[in-house]
């Protein structure tokens, strides 16, 4: 029998009676991160890992009941042992280790291998069956370094400010925003955030990352960022009335989908840099071969194509059905033709299959124009 099952509520281990990020109110609810498609409230207890408990706690209120565990740590849950990784996605974010009669499993969540100074490393952790996401399981997805990337925000910025604009960048509230501000030179001038952002600052200030001095859009410091500061906003801020207190702007977005300059919602803007906090192609294939598992469960995202290359690899994979319906990260861009995508390429070889995906995004886009 599976060690962990889709049911109704979420992945099910049923020898531990407990849920990984269930969808649905549980008893016991192990939570790999923060983000709202992986953490919902109405259980009645949350395991997740200690650097993550207050992110936990602002997203489910005062009263739910968390535990926060170390990584690399175990407790016994029904017999079954269960230790929670680092990620690499965002703080606390963690990989779930489940181990019963000697089997062992491993949920990644949402990760990345890239370098983080908000979060500990992603840390391949062997096992038997490895349940991967695939935000970005195609070949065309593969991300520059990310000190390249934040060379050119911080370029975008100056240059911004020989403009005598001010520099608006919009990226997710929760994560990507706190990478940005630990990556970008705060020395350029003053940074405002948007009260979104603001409000997840402390947790990670808290749990000693290291982030510049932020400011909210009050009176005195809209006057001082105008035309030379930085403001990080979240991407629902888009055309919003809000911005406007800024005066001339340059715009900007940064994320993964910014490789494949899809969504005519983004064409509006003056810049895309490509900064993930999920992990491109190859880091999805250097997971599954670090983990050494023998089969291997894909999720989230382009799991279809992605399972299907790795049986042409050799790998027992399969598709795990999931409910994760983002909002406020990264997968809530993905191109509304995901599903057709994978249905549009059957049988195909994945290489070919991913330049064909890619002619199909460009083609789907331009339907929707
Ligand atoms: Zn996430
Ligand atoms: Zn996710």
């Amino acid at each position: 029998m599976d060690l962990l099952q889709p049911t109704e509520n979420g992945l099910y281990c049923e020898p531990g009676d407990f849920y990984v990020d269930p969808w649905r109110p549980v008893e016991r609810a192990v939570i790999t991160h923060a983000h709202s498609d992986h953490a919902r409230s109405g259980s009645r207890s949350y395991l997740t890992a200690l650097p993550g408990v207050a992110l936990l706690r602002e997203r489910l209120g005062r009263d739910a009941s968390i535990r926060g565990l170390p990584y690399g740590e175990s407790v016994d849950m029904n017999g079954v042992r269960v230790s929670l990784h680092p990620a690499g996605h965002l703080l606390g974010s963690a990989q779930v280790r489940i181990e019963h009669h000697g089997e062992v499993w491993v949920v990644s969540g949402d990760y990345k291998l890239q370098a983080d100074p908000t979060c500990e490393p992603f840390e391949p952790v062997k096992c038997h069956v490895f349940l991967t996401e695939s935000t970005f399981g195609l070949p065309i997805y593969r991300w520059p370094a990310p000190e390249r990337v934040f060379a050119e925000i911080n370029a975008w910025w100056a240059g911004n400010q020989q403009n005598q604009r001010t520099s608006i960048l919009f990226a997710y509230a929760l994560g990507k925003a706190q990478r940005l501000l630990a990556g970008v030179d705060a020395g350029l001038g003053p940074i405002v955030v948007h009260g979104a952002v603001a409000r997840l600052v402390p947790a990670y200030t808290s749990a000693g990352v290291q982030l510049p001095e932020v400011y909210q859009a009050e009176p005195q410091w809209i006057q001082a960022v105008r035309g030379r500061g930085l403001v990080i906003a979240p991407p629902s801020a888009i055309g919003h009335p809000w911005l406007r207190k800024f005066g001339p702007a340059s715009t900007a977005f940064a994320s993964g989908w910014m490789q494949v300059r899809g969504a005519r919602r983004w064409r509006s803007l003056d810049r895309g840099f490509i900064l993930s906090d999920h992990t491109d192609w190859d880091g999805l294939i250097c997971a599954v071969h670090d983990c050494g598992a023998e089969r291997v469960g894909v999720t989230h995202g382009f799991a279809a194509p992605f399972a299907r290359w790795l049986n042409e690899q050799g790998h027992a994979s399969w598709v795990v059905p999931t409910h994760y319906e983002p909002q406020d990260e990264e997968e809530a861009e993905v191109l509304p033709s995901t599903a057709a995508l994978e249905s549009a390429s059957p049988g195909a070889a994945p290489l070919e299959s991913a330049s064909g995906v890619d002619i199909a995004v460009a083609t789907t886009e331009g339907g929707r124009e």
